[in-house]
């Protein structure tokens, strides 16, 4: 081989091993360099006695193989979980700090999260934390304290419930599985809140009925609420469900229905799942209220009407000599001449102006603190959504659209959306003793026209039934 030849050969040798040198070193960099797990998830922020949360990790390359949670205070860390082995790209742990258990004082602490993957990197990385976040250990629930609350309750009726809490991020009342929104009321400097109460026609008095308040971290607490529970009978009724109800409303009501199934199949779809969708657009419409009451004195019904049918009426429906439906009638019926005015009950705010299943046509007014009014089978109306409407203001015209049997108002007291005898708040008396007087023992402001007066006024006669239409 000649001399240049064989200086070329060793300059291609050469480079060919600088070449692999710097590939490796490259690619050794590049494996050192990967980063490793990454903690995808935001501890909460406050440490309560007992706070759940859930770490989610991601390895970047390979696989997490070792997952662990501390807890540290003043120098002081526990580990609160662990995981090791082949654990996957992406973990999620699931953690429960407990407080008392771990010793933790209230104050300031720190969760880490320890992580190591199983990607090979030449030089193997020191452990550390792969997150640090701050908490605050806060163990003192907040503090409730009863300050007035109706004391005689009925299935069917409403109160109110006066209270003051401490430290509280949340608080609401509740009536077994309902739960009524507190609002703040009066002086800024007296913390107190309110809450209007509803017990449904059907509630049981087994059933307890609390003011319950939670803090940011998650501590509780709970108060019962000392209500004498009265009963309280509703009527029965039964009414004839005629073909030439079923051919006017079936196709009206249900206008997808396929042609061959049978009017009173359609009927039972309106009467039961219409029904049901109209129960939960009123825990809807129940989110829109105002923080204050708009509401002044007593509701007002409107002017010559009869009432043709009560609150909580259980309706035996029959077809053809055969019962074939049961249902609860939330409302009052009042009926007078055809398309006559539908005055607002009380101040306040339209919510709602739209068909809503069976009930036909239905404008609902927000009084505020979760009072409301609905009004149904309309014929026309002449509010819309947004408007502010005075006590006695026409709203609309009564009509038979939706599920009804002949020209009337369908007429609702709502309670964050459950429904209650329009009787007590048409009654001035009943408001006086059962709103305004909680408001003066708790040394509140009065809502207006709720004043709570030692004297006795007469009682507004409450209306009494006459003659059934439906
Ligand atoms: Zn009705």
């Amino acid at each position: 081989m000649p001399q240049r030849s064989r200086a070329k050969a060793w300059v291609l040798v050469f480079l060919i091993l600088f070449l692999a040198v710097v590939a490796s070193v490259s690619y050794l960099g590049w494996r050192q360099t990967v980063p490793g797990v990454q903690s995808l998830s935001t501890p909460p922020r406050f440490l309560g006695q007992k706070t759940p949360f859930t770490v989610v990790l991601e390895a970047r390359r390979g696989n997490v193989t070792q997952v662990e949670v501390r807890v540290a205070q003043s120098g002081k860390a526990t580990t609160v979980a662990k995981q090791e082995g082949a654990l996957g790209r992406r973990v999620e742990i699931p953690v429960v700090v407990d407080s008392a258990a771990l010793g933790l004082r209230e104050g300031s602490a720190t969760i880490e999260v320890w992580a190591r993957d199983d990607f090979w990197r030449p030089l193997r990385r020191a452990d550390r934390a792969i997150a640090g976040h701050s908490v605050t250990v806060d163990l003192t629930p907040p503090k409730i304290e009863l300050l007035a609350a109706t004391r005689y309750l009925s299935p069917g009726g409403s109160g109110l419930v006066a209270f003051r809490v401490t430290g509280a991020a949340r608080t609401d009342v509740s009536a077994g599985p309902l739960v009524f929104p507190s609002f703040a009321f009066g002086p800024e400097d007296r913390g107190a809140r309110v809450a209007l109460i509803a017990l449904p026609w059907d509630f049981d008095p087994a059933v307890s009925l609390a003011i319950r308040a939670t803090d940011e971290a998650g501590n509780a607490a709970s108060r019962g609420i000392p209500a004498e529970i009265r009963p309280r009978k509703f009527p029965r009724d039964t009414i004839e469900i005629k073909d030439a109800f079923l051919q006017a409303k079936v196709p009206e009501l249900l206008p997808q229905r396929p042609t061959t199934q049978p009017l009173v199949e359609g009927f039972l779809v309106i009467n039961r799942d219409l029904r049901r969708q109209a129960e939960d657009a009123k825990r809807r419409i129940s989110g829109t209220t105002a923080d204050k009451p708009l509401w002044q004195g007593p509701f007002v019904q409107p002017r010559n009407t009869k009432v043709f049918a009560n609150f909580a009426e259980l309706r035996t429906y029959v077809h053809a000599g055969r019962e074939i439906d049961r249902q609860v009638h939330y409302g009052y019926d009042l009926a007078s001449t055809r398309q006559s005015p539908v005055p607002s009950a009380n101040k306040g705010v339209v919510v709602f102006a739209e068909p809503l299943t069976i009930y036909g046509n239905t404008v609902v007014v927000d009084h505020g603190l979760g009072l409301q009014t609905l009004y149904a089978h309309l014929s026309s109306t002449t509010v819309k959504v947004g408007d502010a409407v005075e006590k006695g203001q026409e709203l609309a015209r009564t009509g038979s659209t939706g599920l009804a049997i002949g020209d009337h108002l369908h007429y609702e007291v709502l309670v964050n959306g459950v429904s209650v005898t329009p009787l007590e708040w048409w009654d001035t008396k009943w408001i006086r003793d059962h709103i305004g007087k909680p408001l003066k023992e708790a040394g509140l402001p009065e809502i207006s026209g709720a004043e709570a007066r030692a004297e006795e006024p007469a009682a507004r006669p409450a209306p009494r039934p006459a003659r059934r239409r439906r």
